[in-house]
């Protein structure tokens, strides 16, 4: 889930919340003060990297010409 930042428009707390993307846009409640006035900053999402590369995906690596490759084994 990607990290979004919130600015609360009651007392400026700045706090940030991990929620999927359908709720990306529905209202956050301040940690703060509990207001519903709150805004969500445009901002770095977190670089969303998770998950496992293209490249370690499992078979075959760079140097596997079929049969038996020494660097991974396949
Ligand atoms: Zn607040």
């Amino acid at each position: 889930m990607p990290l979004y930042e919130f600015h609360c428009q009651q007392c400026g707390t700045h706090f940030e919340l991990l929620r999927s993307f359908g709720q990306a846009d529905s209202p956050a409640q301040c940690p703060g003060c509990a207001s519903s006035e709150t805004r969500r900053e445009l901002s770095r999402v977190n670089a969303f990297s998770g998950g496992k590369s293209l490249t370690d995906s499992g078979h075959s690596c760079a140097s596997c010409s079929g049969g038996s490759c020494s660097t991974c084994g396949h």
